[in-house]
Protein backbone atom coordinates (compact mmCIF):
# COMPACT_ATOMS: atom_id res chain seq x y z
CA UNK A 1 0.00 0.00 0.00
CA UNK A 2 1.76 3.48 -0.51
CA UNK A 3 1.68 5.80 2.02
CA UNK A 4 -1.57 8.31 2.15
CA UNK A 5 0.61 11.28 2.24
CA UNK A 6 4.43 11.91 0.78
CA UNK A 7 5.96 15.17 1.38
CA UNK A 8 8.96 17.02 0.65
CA UNK A 9 11.19 19.80 1.70
CA UNK A 10 13.16 21.52 -1.51
CA UNK A 11 15.90 23.78 -0.34
CA UNK A 12 17.56 25.63 -2.88
CA UNK A 13 21.37 25.58 -1.35
CA UNK A 14 22.34 28.87 -2.05
CA UNK A 15 23.36 29.77 1.36
CA UNK A 16 22.93 28.70 4.85
CA UNK A 17 19.53 27.75 5.79
CA UNK A 18 17.41 30.49 8.26
CA UNK A 19 14.73 29.91 10.38
CA UNK A 20 12.27 30.40 7.51
CA UNK A 21 13.97 27.07 6.14
CA UNK A 22 13.48 25.63 9.41
CA UNK A 23 9.85 26.53 9.34
CA UNK A 24 9.21 25.59 6.44
CA UNK A 25 11.02 21.99 6.77
CA UNK A 26 9.50 21.10 10.84
CA UNK A 27 6.13 22.05 9.73
CA UNK A 28 6.33 20.08 6.40
CA UNK A 29 7.80 17.22 8.25
CA UNK A 30 4.97 17.35 11.33
CA UNK A 31 2.15 17.27 8.49
CA UNK A 32 3.56 14.08 7.20
CA UNK A 33 4.35 12.63 10.30
CA UNK A 34 1.06 13.43 11.95
CA UNK A 35 -0.78 11.49 9.04
CA UNK A 36 1.72 8.45 9.59
CA UNK A 37 3.32 9.49 5.82
CA UNK A 38 7.01 9.46 4.11
CA UNK A 39 9.35 13.00 3.50
CA UNK A 40 11.58 13.46 1.34
CA UNK A 41 14.36 15.51 0.43
CA UNK A 42 14.75 16.73 -2.99
CA UNK A 43 17.92 19.71 -3.39
CA UNK A 44 16.92 22.25 -6.08
CA UNK A 45 20.47 23.28 -7.38
CA UNK A 46 19.33 23.68 -10.92
CA UNK A 47 20.45 27.60 -10.88
CA UNK A 48 24.23 26.18 -11.37
CA UNK A 49 25.50 29.98 -10.60
CA UNK A 50 23.49 30.28 -7.12
CA UNK A 51 23.94 26.76 -5.97
CA UNK A 52 27.00 24.79 -3.99
CA UNK A 53 27.82 21.90 -2.23
CA UNK A 54 29.37 22.91 0.75
CA UNK A 55 25.95 24.55 1.08
CA UNK A 56 24.56 20.95 0.59
CA UNK A 57 26.35 19.55 3.22
CA UNK A 58 25.81 22.57 5.56
CA UNK A 59 21.94 22.12 5.31
CA UNK A 60 22.01 18.58 5.94
CA UNK A 61 23.89 18.45 9.02
CA UNK A 62 21.47 21.40 9.87
CA UNK A 63 18.19 19.32 9.27
CA UNK A 64 19.93 16.27 11.02
CA UNK A 65 20.37 18.32 13.82
CA UNK A 66 17.09 19.60 14.01
CA UNK A 67 15.75 15.93 14.13
CA UNK A 68 14.08 16.12 11.00
CA UNK A 69 14.84 12.47 9.49
CA UNK A 70 13.91 11.95 5.49
CA UNK A 71 12.72 9.15 3.55
CA UNK A 72 14.54 7.42 0.36
CA UNK A 73 17.44 8.66 -0.82
CA UNK A 74 17.92 12.52 -1.31
CA UNK A 75 17.20 13.73 -4.61
CA UNK A 76 19.21 16.37 -6.75
CA UNK A 77 17.65 18.48 -9.49
CA UNK A 78 21.00 18.75 -11.08
CA UNK A 79 21.20 14.98 -12.13
CA UNK A 80 17.29 15.04 -13.39
CA UNK A 81 18.26 16.64 -16.90
CA UNK A 82 16.82 13.48 -18.68
CA UNK A 83 13.68 13.55 -16.52
CA UNK A 84 12.87 17.28 -17.63
CA UNK A 85 13.46 17.11 -21.31
CA UNK A 86 11.07 14.32 -21.21
CA UNK A 87 8.29 16.14 -20.22
CA UNK A 88 9.36 19.12 -22.75
CA UNK A 89 9.20 16.92 -25.46
CA UNK A 90 5.57 15.47 -24.20
CA UNK A 91 4.66 19.58 -23.72
CA UNK A 92 5.74 20.08 -27.08
CA UNK A 93 3.95 17.01 -29.04
CA UNK A 94 0.53 19.07 -28.83
CA UNK A 95 1.98 22.21 -29.34
CA UNK A 96 2.13 23.56 -25.87
CA UNK A 97 5.76 24.80 -25.84
CA UNK A 98 6.59 27.56 -27.94
CA UNK A 99 10.96 28.90 -28.73
CA UNK A 100 11.47 32.20 -27.15
CA UNK A 101 14.02 34.36 -28.63
CA UNK A 102 13.12 37.57 -26.41
CA UNK A 103 16.12 38.82 -24.01
CA UNK A 104 17.91 36.74 -21.69
CA UNK A 105 17.51 39.34 -18.93
CA UNK A 106 13.18 38.44 -19.08
CA UNK A 107 14.08 35.04 -18.65
CA UNK A 108 17.19 34.92 -16.39
CA UNK A 109 14.90 34.21 -13.04
CA UNK A 110 12.84 31.64 -14.18
CA UNK A 111 15.14 28.69 -12.65
CA UNK A 112 14.82 29.85 -9.55
CA UNK A 113 11.80 29.81 -6.96
CA UNK A 114 9.96 33.26 -7.46
CA UNK A 115 9.07 35.01 -4.47
CA UNK A 116 6.23 37.38 -4.61
CA UNK A 117 4.37 38.99 -7.24
CA UNK A 118 7.19 41.12 -8.46
CA UNK A 119 9.50 38.85 -9.15
CA UNK A 120 7.52 37.41 -11.86
CA UNK A 121 7.51 40.70 -13.85
CA UNK A 122 4.78 41.67 -16.59
CA UNK A 123 2.52 39.27 -18.37
CA UNK A 124 4.84 37.87 -21.46
CA UNK A 125 3.28 39.41 -24.37
CA UNK A 126 3.21 36.67 -26.76
CA UNK A 127 5.99 38.14 -28.77
CA UNK A 128 7.23 35.04 -29.90
CA UNK A 129 4.29 33.03 -30.24
CA UNK A 130 3.57 33.25 -33.61
CA UNK A 131 6.69 32.64 -35.29
CA UNK A 132 6.28 29.60 -38.09
CA UNK A 133 8.99 26.86 -37.99
CA UNK A 134 11.08 29.05 -40.99
CA UNK A 135 11.24 32.11 -38.24
CA UNK A 136 12.52 29.71 -35.75
CA UNK A 137 14.56 27.80 -37.63
CA UNK A 138 16.34 31.17 -39.11
CA UNK A 139 16.61 32.73 -35.55
CA UNK A 140 18.13 29.54 -34.00
CA UNK A 141 21.28 30.09 -36.03
CA UNK A 142 22.15 33.23 -34.03
CA UNK A 143 20.31 33.25 -30.69
CA UNK A 144 19.11 29.69 -28.85
CA UNK A 145 15.57 30.65 -27.48
CA UNK A 146 14.34 29.35 -23.83
CA UNK A 147 10.78 27.49 -24.43
CA UNK A 148 7.65 28.41 -23.05
CA UNK A 149 4.66 26.80 -22.04
CA UNK A 150 1.55 28.17 -23.53
CA UNK A 151 -1.34 28.51 -21.22
CA UNK A 152 -4.90 27.75 -20.90
CA UNK A 153 -7.71 30.28 -20.53
CA UNK A 154 -9.55 30.26 -17.76
CA UNK A 155 -9.30 30.25 -13.79
CA UNK A 156 -7.32 27.91 -11.77
CA UNK A 157 -9.13 26.77 -8.86
CA UNK A 158 -7.78 24.90 -6.11
CA UNK A 159 -8.59 24.47 -2.06
CA UNK A 160 -5.28 25.18 -0.41
CA UNK A 161 -5.29 23.57 3.50
CA UNK A 162 -3.65 26.64 4.97
CA UNK A 163 -5.13 29.41 2.89
CA UNK A 164 -8.95 27.75 1.78
CA UNK A 165 -10.09 28.36 -1.76
CA UNK A 166 -7.41 30.14 -4.20
CA UNK A 167 -8.30 31.42 -7.80
CA UNK A 168 -6.00 33.09 -10.05
CA UNK A 169 -6.30 33.72 -13.99
CA UNK A 170 -2.80 32.42 -15.37
CA UNK A 171 -3.39 34.03 -19.04
CA UNK A 172 -4.36 37.02 -17.14
CA UNK A 173 -1.50 37.63 -14.55
CA UNK A 174 1.64 35.73 -15.92
CA UNK A 175 0.73 34.69 -19.42
CA UNK A 176 3.21 32.23 -21.14
CA UNK A 177 6.17 31.26 -18.79
CA UNK A 178 9.23 30.24 -19.45
CA UNK A 179 10.04 26.12 -19.17
CA UNK A 180 13.17 26.35 -20.40
CA UNK A 181 15.75 29.17 -20.19
CA UNK A 182 17.65 29.55 -23.42
CA UNK A 183 20.68 28.44 -21.40
CA UNK A 184 19.08 24.94 -22.04
CA UNK A 185 17.88 25.52 -17.63
CA UNK A 186 14.59 23.92 -17.22
CA UNK A 187 12.54 26.62 -14.87
CA UNK A 188 11.88 26.13 -11.71
CA UNK A 189 8.31 25.54 -12.41
CA UNK A 190 8.92 22.25 -14.70
CA UNK A 191 11.18 20.98 -12.35
CA UNK A 192 9.06 21.19 -9.11
CA UNK A 193 6.23 19.79 -11.15
CA UNK A 194 8.27 16.83 -12.89
CA UNK A 195 10.26 16.40 -9.55
CA UNK A 196 6.82 16.26 -7.23
CA UNK A 197 5.20 13.63 -9.47
CA UNK A 198 8.47 11.19 -9.78
CA UNK A 199 8.84 11.14 -6.29
CA UNK A 200 4.90 10.47 -5.92
CA UNK A 201 4.37 13.75 -3.75
CA UNK A 202 1.14 14.19 -2.67
CA UNK A 203 1.18 16.75 -0.21
CA UNK A 204 3.07 20.15 -0.41
CA UNK A 205 3.96 22.64 1.91
CA UNK A 206 5.57 25.63 1.37
CA UNK A 207 5.83 29.78 2.65
CA UNK A 208 3.25 31.60 1.08
CA UNK A 209 5.09 33.59 -1.36
CA UNK A 210 4.96 30.48 -3.53
CA UNK A 211 1.52 30.81 -3.47
CA UNK A 212 1.24 32.78 -7.18
CA UNK A 213 3.22 29.59 -8.92
CA UNK A 214 0.57 26.98 -8.09
CA UNK A 215 -1.43 28.15 -10.56
CA UNK A 216 1.14 27.67 -12.98
CA UNK A 217 2.34 24.08 -11.84
CA UNK A 218 -1.49 23.09 -11.92
CA UNK A 219 -1.28 23.64 -15.33
CA UNK A 220 1.65 21.79 -16.12
CA UNK A 221 0.14 19.00 -14.06
CA UNK A 222 -2.76 19.18 -16.03
CA UNK A 223 -0.92 19.77 -19.08
CA UNK A 224 1.49 16.22 -18.38
CA UNK A 225 -1.22 13.97 -17.00
CA UNK A 226 0.17 14.27 -13.82
CA UNK A 227 -1.29 14.24 -10.22
CA UNK A 228 -2.14 17.61 -8.67
CA UNK A 229 -0.85 16.74 -4.88
CA UNK A 230 -2.56 18.59 -1.83
CA UNK A 231 -1.10 22.33 -1.30
CA UNK A 232 -0.59 24.37 2.15
CA UNK A 233 1.16 27.94 1.94
CA UNK A 234 1.94 28.42 5.12
CA UNK A 235 2.83 31.98 6.31
CA UNK A 236 6.37 33.48 6.02
CA UNK A 237 8.41 34.27 9.07
CA UNK A 238 9.32 37.83 8.72
CA UNK A 239 12.46 39.72 10.17
CA UNK A 240 12.04 42.63 12.65
CA UNK A 241 11.97 45.51 9.82
CA UNK A 242 9.19 43.48 8.67
CA UNK A 243 10.58 41.65 4.91
CA UNK A 244 11.01 37.98 4.72
CA UNK A 245 13.99 36.81 5.99
CA UNK A 246 17.06 36.55 3.98
CA UNK A 247 19.95 34.00 3.90
CA UNK A 248 21.76 36.62 5.45
CA UNK A 249 22.26 39.41 7.72
CA UNK A 250 19.02 38.43 9.68
CA UNK A 251 18.77 36.40 12.81
CA UNK A 252 21.21 33.63 13.55
CA UNK A 253 21.49 30.82 10.84
CA UNK A 254 20.47 27.29 11.55
CA UNK A 255 24.80 26.57 11.50
CA UNK A 256 25.62 29.64 13.53
CA UNK A 257 22.97 28.13 16.55
CA UNK A 258 24.24 24.72 15.92
CA UNK A 259 27.97 25.48 16.33
CA UNK A 260 27.14 27.62 19.25
CA UNK A 261 25.69 24.29 20.52
CA UNK A 262 22.04 25.77 20.99
CA UNK A 263 20.36 22.69 21.91
CA UNK A 264 17.50 21.93 18.84
CA UNK A 265 14.87 21.39 21.12
CA UNK A 266 15.02 25.33 21.47
CA UNK A 267 15.00 25.97 18.11
CA UNK A 268 12.28 23.50 17.89
CA UNK A 269 10.03 25.01 20.79
CA UNK A 270 10.53 28.59 19.25
CA UNK A 271 8.70 27.72 16.12
CA UNK A 272 6.09 25.08 17.35
CA UNK A 273 5.45 28.15 19.45
CA UNK A 274 4.90 30.99 16.64
CA UNK A 275 2.86 28.08 14.80
CA UNK A 276 0.31 27.78 17.45
CA UNK A 277 1.40 24.35 18.44
CA UNK A 278 2.92 24.78 21.86
CA UNK A 279 4.12 27.63 24.37
CA UNK A 280 7.29 28.08 22.76
CA UNK A 281 8.53 25.45 25.34
CA UNK A 282 11.82 23.34 24.58
CA UNK A 283 11.20 20.26 22.93
CA UNK A 284 12.39 17.98 20.01
CA UNK A 285 10.66 17.82 17.32
CA UNK A 286 8.64 14.70 17.46
CA UNK A 287 7.25 15.31 20.50
CA UNK A 288 4.99 17.46 18.34
CA UNK A 289 3.72 15.42 16.04
CA UNK A 290 0.60 13.97 17.74
CA UNK A 291 -0.74 17.75 18.55
CA UNK A 292 0.19 18.69 14.79
CA UNK A 293 -3.12 20.66 13.32
CA UNK A 294 -2.14 23.32 10.53
CA UNK A 295 -5.40 24.76 11.96
CA UNK A 296 -3.59 26.47 14.89
CA UNK A 297 -1.14 28.15 12.32
CA UNK A 298 -0.91 31.88 12.46
CA UNK A 299 -2.95 33.63 9.35
CA UNK A 300 -0.83 36.38 9.26
CA UNK A 301 3.21 36.72 8.63
CA UNK A 302 4.96 35.97 11.72
CA UNK A 303 7.62 38.75 13.02
CA UNK A 304 10.61 37.47 13.94
CA UNK A 305 11.96 38.84 17.28
CA UNK A 306 15.51 38.84 16.12
CA UNK A 307 16.72 39.81 20.46
CA UNK A 308 13.69 36.86 21.41
CA UNK A 309 16.35 34.36 19.25
CA UNK A 310 19.39 35.89 20.10
CA UNK A 311 18.49 35.45 23.89
CA UNK A 312 17.35 31.98 23.55
CA UNK A 313 20.98 31.16 22.26
CA UNK A 314 22.75 33.68 24.68
CA UNK A 315 21.01 31.46 27.46
CA UNK A 316 23.05 28.16 26.30
CA UNK A 317 26.62 30.53 26.07
N1 LIG B 1 13.41 25.55 -3.78
C1 LIG B 1 12.36 26.45 -3.43
C2 LIG B 1 12.86 27.45 -2.41
O1 LIG B 1 13.86 27.18 -1.75
C3 LIG B 1 11.15 25.75 -2.84
C4 LIG B 1 10.36 25.13 -3.87
C5 LIG B 1 9.08 24.47 -3.42
O2 LIG B 1 8.91 24.15 -2.23
O3 LIG B 1 8.26 24.23 -4.29
O4 LIG B 1 12.30 28.49 -2.30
Amino acid sequence: MPSPHTGRFAPSPTGPLHLGNAWAALLGWLWARSEGGQFALRIEDLDAARCRPEWVDLLRRDLDWLGLRFDGPVVFQSQRGEAYQRALEQLASPGRVYACFCTRAEVARAATAPHGAADDGPVYPRTCAGLDAADVRLRSRTRTPALRFAVAAGPVRFVDAAQGPVVQDVQATVGDFVVRRNDGVPSYQLAVVVDDAALGVTHVLRGDDLLGSTPRQIQLQRALGLPQPMYAHVPLLLGPDGKRLAKRGGPPTLSEMREARLLPERLVGLLAGWAGLSDGRPMPAAALVEQFSLAHLPRAPVQVDAAQVRATLQQLL
